[in-house]
């Protein structure tokens, strides 16, 4: 749904302009030409633009259910950390400009002037201590620091970023120029804050906590499905009315010991049979394996559904499903899901016949919708899963939506091949296992 995106993009590029046209009329000729005033000028529109962005970084994983199902969550992600590095160095800049431009006003040194913000100002210390907290989260999300991380490290420090914030926000509106004498600003600027406060705790709090009051979700069952590979059969209440497609995935928290406090993505691998959901889960690192040994009666939270990787992404009438590893789970439900008028080819690919996940369910869905169903089986030497062998699989995947879900490696290069055998961008979805 490119509409919501766009009107979204739309409306952050109007809170911008007007974030800007705050701070511009703010500022007089006088203000000006004052000693430091440009640079004190410049620090306050450094400021607000780069908290800002900052809110609006909080505003794309905040979960809004609209937005996560018209985006999906990988894309929300993705432009989370494309905006990522601005605020950080908008917010530095602030502090590097504001304290020149006082020390100039002041006429004493730069050092001397952070001094005397840091020790007689109201609640600049506190904001310095945000700021550090801030620059935390950006070091621990570089590429090269993030993979030496264990997620859930990575995700506390995220956590202190809400704190950071909530840190910095006083000394805005008691010591900001461009608040003192400028009522209007100040309420707009409270009410922006405000506004993106309760869309995170409505989201990410409340919404889940009724939901999943409403749902009392317990593990049934755990078996096995493939070497390293279970599923889990939840029941719970009302999950007729939980309004979810095949593909979508939801954040599982299992409340078992040492698993209760970190949630974590797994899609459904099958549509919701009320009372029953159930997902299937590779165990790949502590998280993951821990399930196959959950207990049946193990209450269970989940917050969602969430993701775009649904037929309601589809063009045509015509898919190709193609996935690998554990990424075939939720092509297993959009299969489900998917009207019994669209045409659908499902190609599997696996180095042993063992490797492929819930093949014998796969297969019958296919039979009942007179559909193709390929296997590639083999290793990576002996078997060839190119273009051209794509090509021959699928002769008219050109005209199709191509669905795709594997290990990381395996998406990126179906969509090369996809894209090279002249299907359009937007025929092609993927959903990517790792942020
Ligand atoms: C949208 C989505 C849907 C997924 N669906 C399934 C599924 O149906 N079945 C399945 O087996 N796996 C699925 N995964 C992958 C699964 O979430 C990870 O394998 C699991 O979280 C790994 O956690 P761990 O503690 O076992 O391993 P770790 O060793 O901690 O992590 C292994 C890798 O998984 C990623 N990861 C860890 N925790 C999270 C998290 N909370 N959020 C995002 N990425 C994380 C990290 O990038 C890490 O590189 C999905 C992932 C995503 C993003």
């Amino acid at each position: 749904m490119p509409f919501v995106a766009d009107a979204f993009a739309a409306l952050v590029g109007l809170g911008l302009g007007a974030t800007i046209a705050l701070v511009v009329a703010g500022e007089t000729r006088g203000s000006l030409a004052a000693p430091g005033g440009v640079l004190i000028a410049g620090g306050r529109l450094t400021g607000f633009v780069g908290t800002y962005l900052m809110l609006v970084m909080i505003l794309l994983i905040a979960r809004m259910p609209w937005l996560e199902r018209a985006v999906g969550q990988d894309a929300l992600v993705r432009w989370h950390r494309r905006i990522g590095g601005w605020p950080l160095v908008l917010i530095a800049l602030h502090v590097v400009l504001i304290t020149l431009g006082y020390a100039q006003l002041q006429k004493v040194g730069g050092l001397h002037q952070l001094w005397t913000f840091l020790t007689t100002y109201p609640d600049v210390l506190a904001a310095a201590a945000g700021f550090c907290l801030l620059i935390l989260a950006g070091v621990t999300s570089i590429r090269y620091a993030r993979r030496r991380l264990q997620y859930e490290t990575w995700w506390v420090v995220h956590l202190y970023t809400y704190l950071a914030l909530a840190l910095a926000f006083a000394h805005q509106i008691v010591t900001g120029g461009a608040f003192i004498g400028h009522p209007l600003t100040r309420a707009i600027w409270i009410v922006l804050w405000s506004a993106t406060a309760g869309v995170v705790i409505a989201c990410r709090i409340v919404i889940p906590v009724v939901r999943n009051l409403r749902f009392r979700l317990r593990v049934v069952s755990v078996h096995q499905e493939a070497p390293g590979v279970y599923s889990l059969v939840c029941s719970g209440r009302g999950l007729s009315r939980l309004a979810v497609s095949g593909g979508q995935f939801f954040q599982w928290r299992f409340l078992a010991q040492g698993l209760w406090w970190h949630a974590h993505p797994y899609s459904l691998s099958a549509l919701p049979q009320p009372p029953f959901l159930r997902v299937t889960v590779k165990g790949l690192g502590d998280h993951s394996a821990a399930l196959a040994q959950l207990r049946p009666g193990t209450r269970v939270l989940i917050e969602g559904p969430y993701g775009a990787f649904t037929q309601h992404a589809r063009t045509t009438e015509k898919v190709a499903l193609i996935g690998a590893g554990v990424g075939i789970t939720p092509l297993r439900a959009l299969l489900e899901d998917l009207p019994a008028s669209v045409d659908a080819t499902v190609v599997v690919r696996a180095s042993k016949p063992d490797d492929i996940v819930l093949r014998h369910e796969l297969k019958e869905l296919v039979r009942q919708r007179d559909g193709d169903y390929h296997e590639v089986v083999g290793s990576r030497h002996k078997i060839r899963f190119d273009e051209r062998a794509l090509r021959k699989l699928v002769p008219d995947i050109d005209g199709r939506d191509v669905y795709i879900c594997g290990p990381g490696g395996f998406n990126e290069m179906v969509l090369a091949y996809a894209a090279q055998l002249g299907v359009p961008r937007e025929h092609i979805h993927q959903e990517a296992f790792s942020f």
